[in-house]
């Protein structure tokens, strides 16, 4: 669904660079380097998000590789729970749960800790950019195979032509820009 503009979401919005043509001919790349540099626009992005989940009993955030450790690292410290990461194949050190699944631009694999989350926690999944949703489900089921509770998927933008939201449905789904 469509959100209304905000003046936060227009604010935020002016702040995220288009690459053409990134990673590969014929995508249209949100580089949000240029948001997070800005100190105001990363501090008000991560407080809205941050208000959105302040009342949701939570557990630990899991943030996806590699943009959703800023915006999650700020989440699990603001939300006072622990911080998961889901990292791309072959980066975490002991053994893991994997799960592949496919992007906008190629297939891959995530995984995650097998100790890194205790049967019962209730887990905010977090990313920068909710894109055809590959990703972002992919740690939902990672969260789900470690016995964990999927409580909703929190992104700073969510580009709606690629149905990402329809991937995790019914789990709630909390943006702040929509193109
Ligand atoms: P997806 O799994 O398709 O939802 O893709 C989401 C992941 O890929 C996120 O981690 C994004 O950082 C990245 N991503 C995919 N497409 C784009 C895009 N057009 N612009 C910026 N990031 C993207």
């Amino acid at each position: 669904m469509a959100q209304p503009p905000t003046v936060l979401s227009r604010a935020l919005a002016a702040r995220i660079r288009d690459v053409a043509d990134f990673p590969k001919p014929g995508i249209l790349f949100k580089d949000l380097t240029t948001l997070f540099k800005d100190a105001g626009a990363f501090r008000d992005a991560c407080d809205a998000l941050v208000a959105a989940y302040r009342d949701t009993p939570l557990d630990l955030v899991a943030a996806i590789e590699s943009r959703g450790f800023p915006v999650g690292g700020v989440l699990a410290h603001q939300l006072g729970v622990g911080l998961v990461p889901i990292r791309k194949a072959g980066r975490l050190p002991a053994p893991t749960a994997s799960a592949a699944y496919s992007l906008e631009y190629g297939e891959a694999v995530l995984e995650v800790h097998r100790d890194a989350i205790v049967p019962g926690q209730r887990v905010l999944v977090v990313d920068d950019v909710l894109a055809t949703g590959g990703s972002a489900a992919a740690a939902v089921r990672l969260v789900r195979e470690l016995g964990g509770v999927p409580v909703a998927g929190a992104f700073l933008v969510e580009l709606r032509p690629l149905r990402g939201r329809a991937r995790l449905d019914p789990l709630p789904v909390t943006v702040l820009v929509q193109f």
